[in-house]
């Protein structure tokens, strides 16, 4: 007994015919190509018995992992500034917030993101019944489980178009994710003096003080740095930053002590 009946159903040429069969068989009638189906202009060998390079193969893997790896983030930078977001809850109550713009970019973010993660995951399910989904349906999840079981899967696929369509929706969707998350790890400083310290040259080669205004910033490893937004090269871990600060104010300030997570998008830093 098998589930093949229950299978999703591709067009596939068997001995010159054309006929519709149930997803494990049409694979192996699957013709794959000599060179992966992506990036013509620069072609690879595909592996054998796939559409795909060994690179494109692994690239797969990573977008969808990249994905896994930065949703707990997003849905964290989602409900950060959740009290602001709701515009029906501030108008007409004088309150001085207005609504973020910025939520509506990452959720934006999230749902093609999701909805690219569940056709995938979806039409997997078609394509084989037999398969369990894991218990927790969040995204994250079904993007790891993607990235790590289902990556063959859709090399393989009997549907060229399929894997076209999805590599191609999965390379911006997993760049987007990326983005954002560095984006809203940016990090508003509170201070007094946001002045860049730092010296510069001018245009007749003399030094001058930067006109530059610092922001500090977040960085995927972890570390915060104290960074000029005209000269990326002006840029201290944020300790030696407030340390600095701490002597150059007559008294200490408590706003100085604080790094105040803004989710702010004015500055990516993206170099
Ligand atoms: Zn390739
Ligand atoms: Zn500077």
């Amino acid at each position: 007994m098998t589930t093949t009946d229950l299978e999703y159903k591709y067009r596939v040429t068997v001995a010159g015919a054309t006929r519709l069969l149930p997803f494990t068989e049409a694979k192996k009638h699957t013709a794959y190509p000599a060179l992966c189906i992506f990036h013509q202009d620069d072609p690879a060998r595909a592996e054998k018995g796939s559409h795909l390079c060994a690179a494109c193969v692994e690239w797969v893997r990573t977008s969808f992992d990249d994905i896994a790896q930065r949703w707990p983030d997003l849905e964290e930078a989602l409900g950060a500034n959740g009290g602001a977001s709701s515009a029906e809850r501030v108008s007409g109550t004088g309150d001085l917030y207005p609504p973020l713009p910025i939520n509506t970019n990452i959720s934006e973010v999230m749902g093609k993101a999701r909805a690219l993660v569940w056709s995938t995951v979806g039409q997997l399910i078609q394509d084989r019944p037999d398969q369990r989904l894991p218990r927790d349906h969040g995204t994250g999840v079904l993007a790891d489980w993607l990235a790590r079981w289902h990556v063959d899967y859709l090399a393989t696929h009997p549907s060229v178009d399929h894997l076209l369509a999805v590599g191609n929706e999965l390379a911006a969707r997993a760049e987007d994710c990326r983005r954002t998350v560095y984006r809203a790890n940016t990090y508003e400083l509170e201070m007094r003096d946001s002045h860049c310290h730092q010296a510069t040259e001018d245009a007749t080669g003399q030094r001058v003080p930067c006109r530059g205004q610092v922001v500090g910033i977040l960085k995927p490893d972890g570390s915060k740095v104290v960074q000029c937004d005209v000269d990326p090269l002006h840029f201290m871990p944020a300790d030696q930053w407030f340390q600095g600060q701490a002597r150059r104010s007559p008294r200490p300030s408590r706003a100085i002590n604080t790094l105040k997570k803004k989710y702010a998008f004015k500055r990516s830093h993206d170099a």
